[in-house]
């Protein structure tokens, strides 16, 4: 058995980067680019005003000014502004020549046809100047971006219409158990509905990969080699759930070896999700995750998360918070690394949920975070600080 930083390391160290696609930018959400995104213009490409009012030049503020021209947002101003002229001007119009200046239409009074007077005392300049927020040809997405829709705006404003992607992990699931019965089925005494293989499967989606769903295989060495070899048909990442602790009709690890997978690890001294596998074939991976629903999902969003993403070109690093315990948490045991559940509360406070085992379904659907309690520690007292993994 390994520790998790280990394990974790070797998931890592043994992830590739994907080939390369085009995409449209459109349709590029939660991709990840494989190429430095640059602007072909500025932006603002022209100096425009930030808020509607009117522009004018700053030494002529407080006299009554003309109103000379009205100049809508897209329209090149036709009229250059000489000494007490001014022209309405519209947000992200561009300023007509000899100003400097807009004031807001809000702090404005209408003094005659066509005459205005500014009221406040304050002079800001409500301009957004020509190339301050991006300058022609320099880089504003990094290669490696995991792209979000703000990611998107930046794509669409430089024009970046087809940017180069890295492929996205296609990813086998399956199950494994002679109690599974699919969810649209009443299970019938000594069965429950398979619900590992739809939370891997969303998890998958959710880390922007491609998932497929391969069925359930019943608890026989002749199903579990079938699907594996299934899964592992047009898939670069397998992941199974079940059969892969110490039962005697756990086949998966021993199939796995039969089948030309080296393992890297069977087990972790981890706490939910011990006997967690991970195998690679060639330029295939697969990782065997308990059977208990809580166990598999942690497992994921420790290990498979990471190297999902890593495949497809992003490094991913959870967001993680210093925040104190509501209450105090004590375990018994303390030879293995142990990751709980836990609810931030809108005070700010960490508690640990209410949790049977790993078995227990349903608790984690209260949860939004995971903490650690390293190797030899048993206590976390009420106040201390813990560092809250968000899920
Ligand atoms: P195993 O790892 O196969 O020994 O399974 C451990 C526990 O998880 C058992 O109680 C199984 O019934 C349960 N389990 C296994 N697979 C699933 C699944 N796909 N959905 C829900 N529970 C499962
Ligand atoms: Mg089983």
């Amino acid at each position: 058995m390994i520790k998790f930083e280990e394990a974790l390391k070797i998931v890592e160290n043994s992830a590739f980067i994907l080939d390369n696609e085009r995409v449209d930018f459109k349709e590029s959400l939660n991709r990840v680019l494989a190429e430095d995104i640059k602007s072909d213009i500025e932006m603002p490409p022209f100096d425009k005003s930030a808020v509607d009012g009117y522009a004018c030049k700053k030494e002529d503020l407080f006299n009554e000014l003309e109103v000379i021209e009205i100049i809508p947002a897209g329209k090149v101003p036709e009229k250059d502004i000489a000494k007490n002229q001014c022209s309405k001007i519209m947000t992200g119009a561009p300023m007509p020549k000899g100003t400097d200046t807009v004031v807001m239409v809000e702090d404005v009074e209408e003094t005659g046809e066509n005459k205005i007077r500014y009221l406040k005392s304050k002079v800001k300049n409500n301009i957004c100047y020509r190339g301050e927020d991006i300058k022609e040809d320099e880089i504003v997405l990094k290669k490696g971006t995991l792209i979000k829709p703000q990611h998107i705006a930046v794509l669409a404003t430089t024009g970046s219409v087809n940017p180069m992607v890295y492929r996205q992990a296609k990813v086998a699931v399956f199950s494994t158990g002679d109690e599974l019965v699919e969810p649209d089925k009443k299970p019938s005494v000594s069965r429950i509905r398979n619900s590992n293989a739809y939370q891997l499967l969303a998890m998958v989606k959710n880390a922007g990969a491609i998932p497929e769903y391969t069925g359930i295989a019943s608890d026989t060495e002749e199903s579990t080699r079938e699907m594996i070899t299934k899964a592992f048909k047009r898939n670069d990442i397998v992941i199974l759930s079940g059969g892969v602790s110490m039962g005697d009709f756990d086949y998966v690890p021993q199939i796995l070896e039969e089948l030309g997978v080296e393992l890297k690890f069977k087990s972790i001294a981890v706490q939910p999700g011990r006997p967690t596998v991970f195998g690679i074939r060639e330029k295939q991976f697969i990782f065997g995750l308990p059977g208990n629903p809580v166990s598999s999902f942690v497992q994921f969003e420790l290990l498979v998360k990471p190297f999902i993403y890593r495949l497809s070109g992003f490094n991913y690093i959870p967001v993680r918070i210093n925040l104190p315990m509501g209450k105090d948490y004590i375990r018994k045991k303390s030879t293995s690394l142990s990751w709980l559940p836990v609810r931030i509360y809108d005070n700010g406070e960490v508690y640990p949920i209410e949790y049977h085992g790993s078995a227990h379904i349903n608790a984690l659907t209260s949860a939004n975070g995971l903490i650690s309690v390293p190797i030899g520690q048993t206590i976390l007292k009420k106040g201390d600080l813990v560092n809250v993994r968000q899920i």
